[in-house]
């Protein structure tokens, strides 16, 4: 028996493991991991399963959904919304994702400019109209790199227990891999894409000349887009209604980006404020017999070379210290640390994102924290 199909012996329903949906998304999880698009549009989303998988995708910054019922968009749409851990740990990508109510048999100037258009499971459920318009809209006018289009394969439908014509009641028409091909190899002459073929959901071994039970077309624009195809009568009149809008918190937004630094900063000077304190009550034990034995450890000896001597200085620059009730912790001791660092890029910036928002010393340029309280904060 196939490792992804089992029939149910006591109904003789057909299963597969992972169920035919997952393995669909999954192949285009697979897909995105190949072409890496930063712009993806889903077509015929419906309860938008899809678009949530790929939200979690690091390389996609615009998501956007298309379906002409708006219900079924809507029933799950908030799972497309941030969460709250979003806000506390915003990602280092921009993410905006958008839903639309409307047809892909009209074009409308929000669904361009996408790297990776999917149409799952849409086509056999669009009237013939519609079904006629499509191509135009979606490589003509869209024209993304990549489209990929999925559809029941009807050879496979013999071993489905109770499908006698079609899988759906919505389904206007089942093909076969024939068919199929056909139709997607005459689009992809007509708008110069490549196309290959492959499917999910394999056959039983011994009924494998039925193919995939989904089959799949993968078209691959030949000829990358100059401006002037991009902006040929593309029309600017907006014909989809927008249904939801979310846009991810993230560190490319100053907002986000400053708060992210000063939250790090003053994590990273409590910390080198209580390895301090440790440092200092350890060594008040060790020489609290005989105070003339201590000894700074930048103390320069007598062989030191002027390359260590600078370094040396750099160091120190760099020591916290304190006084009185005060612990300063340098900013050059802050941003070498690499979180802080990589959030910040330049040491201006650092300096630029806490200025007025964290205490400073009198020139600016350490973090000053008070040795009783715990948790200073501005
Ligand atoms: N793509 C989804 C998935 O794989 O989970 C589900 C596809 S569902 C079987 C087909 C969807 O296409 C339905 O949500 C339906 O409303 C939508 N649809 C049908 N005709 C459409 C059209 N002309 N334009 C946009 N969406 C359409």
């Amino acid at each position: 028996m196939d490792k992804n199909f089992q029939e149910e012996q006591s109904t003789g329903i057909i299963k597969f493991t992972p169920p035919l949906y997952k393995q669909r998304y999954h192949f285009i999880k697979d897909l995105v991991g190949k072409y890496r698009p930063k712009k993806v549009a889903d077509l015929g989303c419906a309860d938008c399963k899809l678009l949530w998988m790929l939200k979690f995708c690091s390389c996609i910054e615009v998501l956007a959904g298309l379906d002409i019922c708006a219900s079924v968009m809507k029933e799950n749409m908030h799972r497309l919304s941030p969460l709250p851990s979003d806000y506390l740990q915003p990602s280092e990508r921009s993410l905006t994702v958008t839903l639309h109510h409307g047809s892909v048999a009209h074009k409308d100037p929000c669904m361009l400019g996408f790297d990776l258009v999917t149409c799952i499971e849409l086509i056999e459920h669009l009237e013939e109209s519609e079904l006629k318009k499509f191509p135009e809209v979606v490589f003509g006018f869209m024209a993304p790199s990549v489209v990929v289009i999925s559809t029941p394969n009807s050879e496979f439908n013999p071993l489905l227990r109770g499908v006698t014509l079609f899988r759906h009641p919505d389904h206007k028409f089942e093909w076969s891999r024939l068919q199929f091909q056909s139709w997607a190899l005459e689009i992809a002459r007509c708008y110069d894409y490549s196309v290959e073929f492959t499917g999910v959901g394999h056959p039983p071994a011994e009924m494998k000349n039925v193919g995939f039970c989904t089959q799949i077309g993968v078209f691959v624009r030949k000829y990358p887009q100059t401006r002037e195809s991009a902006q040929s009568e593309k029309p600017s009149e907006a014909v989809y209604k927008m249904v939801f809008k979310a846009v991810y918190p993230s560190l490319k937004e100053e907002k986000y980006l400053q708060n992210a630094v000063i939250g790090e900063v003053i994590f990273t000077a409590q910390i080198i404020k209580q390895n301090l304190l440790n440092h200092l009550m350890s060594e008040h034990e060790e020489y609290s017999d005989d105070p003339t034995e201590r000894k700074s450890k930048f103390q320069p000896s007598m062989n030191t070379s002027s390359e260590d001597l600078r370094k040396l200085v750099v160091e120190k620059s760099m020591e916290p210290f304190v006084d009185g009730s005060m612990v300063y912790i340098p900013l050059t001791a802050i941003f070498s640390f690499p979180k802080v660092n990589q959030l910040c890029g330049t040491f201006e910036k650092l300096c630029k994102l806490i200025a007025g928002k964290v205490t400073l010393s009198s020139d600016g340029s350490a973090v000053v924290l008070n040795t009783e309280h715990e948790n200073e904060e501005n």
